[in-house]
């Protein structure tokens, strides 16, 4: 037997095609590395009342009564059976005597999935196992492990074959460590197969711990190990360099700039400006704070490429986005953006914006200026990756707020290059440490954490409309204070409203970054919509004041026209969706009060507050919602009210999401490596891992000395491969 052995040649046919069908599981090694989810213990059933309707779950019970009646309305029997194990009890209800040899006393497993009926609760006709005198010692343990199952594969069923091959193996002694030996030592981690028998088949909850580490480290290295190969091989790959020559853009754009970079920005701009000028395509992710000024940051990486010779391209992720970015570059650089124009500079370039709203004359032509190379700098949406859109000569290729763009989609712009262009990523927010070792792996990391100093700051509270009505007028009030000075203001609602179906608008292809779902469906309200806030709040509280709204479904034009007309002042309140969340930047405006605001996740709210945090007064969000600030969504407001530290709230809002979704990227594979690791609690791990890994690869044999390792890493990566095959 081998990890490779197909489940087939071990198990009975009907298990292993249940398995493989089920379950994914086809070899001994899928198997083998099928942990338990949990284990269970006699006297800590999982309470019915914890679980939710709809979930799979198997506990381990005793048998306290069995009663059996007719049914009312249709022939047969129903029985219903109470289990319990001294710390609750639940209701098991079986139709038609299916219900076999359940005698009180008994004690089993019971798999199913929970039920309602008539407002409790219960478990119809589970699945069930009883331990019986005559079973083997596997049930006499103190901790018999629960497995992730499905109808047709039970717990109990992988249990039993788990200990089919561990009998078969004679304690899984054909295992084979793929960790080298020293850096088992270095970490004190037992053998694998030592792990996977404890992990399996544990006497104590230290036999688990232990174990879980081990297996962790696994994961953890594997997958390091892949990104860290992802980066030597991008670090090899052959690119232009683009150094930099005085005289050019980049000194104008030092010269326009109103203010003094912060020591982070210049720091970040060295680091930038050397990795450019190396023949090798930098690969780099920039996070930072919200409003620490990426972008300045980005546009000076751009001019060095313009000023060597080559052209830059800036990804937006929204058209409102696009349009404001090439607007202020252009601003910035005055007649070198329009080279060729009349009171243009001829030693300049030309700014073009690509979009998809652009009418047919007006695309041909602004293709044709990236063709001929006319265009140094080239700002688009997606519109940019599409073919048709050639380069000259694409030198360095910037993607502003990542979160809105997948692994795909920037490899798609570097192919536009000639060779290999280096890469800017910017993050919208933080991102915790973990994130950005794993989803982002395979980018150096910048981080700036400093703000341009002379910011007002922003402050915020939470306004529970419901418990005190009172607040939210004092919220309009202090809008109409803030205008009556000459600021402005967002009102920002999570839906459009009209004919839309009471989904929440995000503007962009995949929201990463949405509010988590509570009550699917349930007895809330529709959430607020833009169209009907405006107008209550026009013939209401405000009044008087210039509003405008701002949403995805107006046309490219009219939402321009409407970003220009607020940047010019001529519109007071901008009542808007999550369309203002990216990068819009009027630093004259100081308020923003945001409706619904539980319908919106953490770092989305961090983002928005981003909007009015941008002069020298000082902002104030104010975040709108009609829940209990009792419940975990008003918690989690008032997380986002008492700290203004973005890698403070990258944390929370990674606690409210489910792991898988936020590996899910990295991670692309779908039978996932990652079953343990966890990216709140395994921070220093993942660092070792990390640092492990880049050390494994560092010398010339790379894994030659490891075979076992990089079979693993071999089979990550395909399995990812497969992903994108499929989805091509
Ligand atoms: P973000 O990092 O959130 O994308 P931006 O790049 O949009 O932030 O910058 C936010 C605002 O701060 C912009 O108005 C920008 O002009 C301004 N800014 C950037 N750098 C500085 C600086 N060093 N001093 C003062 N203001 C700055
Ligand atoms: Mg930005």
């Amino acid at each position: 037997m081998t990890l490779e052995t197909p489940l087939s040649r071990v198990l009975g046919p009907k298990t292993a095609t249940a398995m493989a069908e089920s379950l994914e599981l086809h070899t001994v090694r899928d198997l083998l590395r099928h942990y338990p989810r949990r284990y269970a213990r006699r006297g800590e059933m999982t309470r019915l009342d914890d679980l939710q309707v709809g979930d799979r779950v198997t506990v381990l019970a005793q048998v306290r009564r069995v009663t059996t009646r007719k049914m009312r309305n249709r022939p047969g029997s129903l029985t219903e059976v109470t289990v319990g194990d001294g710390a609750g009890e639940m209701q098991l209800v079986f139709f038609n005597r299916k219900h076999g040899n359940l005698r009180e006393g008994a004690w089993g497993l019971f798999a199913g999935t929970v039920g309602e009926y008539r407002r409790t609760k219960q478990f119809a006709h589970p699945d069930f196992h009883l331990i019986t005198g005559d079973d083997d010692e596997d049930w006499a343990r103190a901790l018999i492990p629960i497995y992730p199952a499905t109808k047709d594969v039970s717990s109990w069923v992988v249990q039993k074959s788990v200990r089919l091959l561990l009998d078969a193996s004679g304690g899984f002694g054909f295992v084979e460590d793929p960790l080298p030996e020293d850096l088992r030592a270095r970490h004190g981690l037992p053998s694998l197969p030592a792990a996977l028998l404890d992990v399996h088949r544990p006497t104590s909850q230290d036999d688990v711990d232990r174990a879980a580490e081990r297996l962790k480290w696994d994961e953890a290295l594997t997958l390091q190990l892949v990104l860290a190969a992802r980066r030597r091989a991008a670090a090899l790959e052959p690119g232009t360099a683009r150094p930099r020559r005085g005289g050019g853009l980049l000194d104008a754009v030092d010269a326009a700039l109103p203010f003094e970079l912060t020591e982070g920005q210049r720091a970040v701009g060295e680091e930038l400006a050397a990795e450019l000028s190396r023949d090798h395509p930098m690969h780099r992710l920039l996070q930072g704070e919200v409003g620490s000024g990426k972008t300045v940051v980005a546009l000076r990486a751009m001019a060095q490429v313009v000023d060597a010779g080559g052209q830059a391209a800036l990804l937006a992720p929204t058209e409102v986005l696009a349009a404001q970015h090439a607007r202020s570059i252009a601003a910035m650089l005055g007649p070198l953006a329009r080279a060729g124009e009349l009171d243009g500079d001829p030693a300049g370039t030309r700014v073009v914006l690509l979009t998809g709203s652009l009418r047919a004359a007006a695309r041909r032509e602004a293709r044709a200026a990236v063709a001929d190379g006319s265009a140094g700098i080239v700002v688009g949406t997606h519109a940019l990756l599409q073919e048709g859109v050639d380069f000259a000569d694409l030198g360095l290729v910037v993607v502003d707020e990542q979160h809105r763009f997948g692994v795909e989609q920037r490899d798609a712009l570097r192919a536009k290059g000639n060779r290999p262009p280096h890469v800017l990523v910017m993050t919208a927010t933080p991102i915790p440490r973990t994130v950005a070792m794993t989803v982002y792996g395979d980018l150096e990391t910048s981080v700036l954490r400093q703000l341009p100093s002379g910011r007002g700051g922003v402050a915020s509270s939470v306004v529970p409309a419901s418990d005190k009505p009172a607040w939210l007028d004092r919220a309009w009030e202090r809008l109409r204070e803030e205008v009556a000075a000459g600021r402005q203001a967002y009102v920002v609602c999570p839906r459009i409203g009209d004919d839309d179906t009471g989904t929440a608008e995000t503007d962009a292809p995949d929201d990463a970054d949405g509010a988590p779902e509570e009550t699917p469906g349930g007895d809330r309200r529709p959430p607020l919509a833009v169209l009907d806030v405006a107008e209550a709040l026009h013939e209401g509280p405000l009044a008087g004041l210039r509003l405008a709204v701002l949403h995805g479904r107006m046309t490219p034009e009219a939402k321009e026209a409407t970003m220009r007309a607020f940047a010019a002042r001529e519109v007071d309140v901008l009542v808007a969706t999550t369309v203002v969340e990216v990068g819009v930047d009027v630093p004259n405006a100081t308020v923003m009060v945001v409706m619904d605001a539980d319908r919106f996740g953490v770092s989305q709210l961090h983002q928005l507050r981003g909007r009015v945090a941008r002069g020298k007064h000082q902002g104030l969000c104010l975040l709108v919602t009609e829940l209990p600030l009792t419940t975990a969504t008003g918690a989690r407001l008032t997380a986002v009210a008492s700290t203004s530290d973005g890698f403070e709230l990258a944390r929370v809002d990674l606690e409210t999401r489910r792991e898988g979704d936020v590996l899910g990227a990295a991670q692309s594979g779908r039978r996932s490596n990652v079953k343990l690791l966890s990216l709140l609690e395994d921070e220093e791990l993942i660092a070792a891992a990390r640092t492990e890994a880049a050390a494994l690869l560092a010398t010339d044999r790379g894994l030659a000395d490891h075979p076992g390792l990089a079979a693993e890493v071999a089979a990550l990566a395909t399995d990812e491969r497969a992903t994108y095959l499929e989805k091509a």
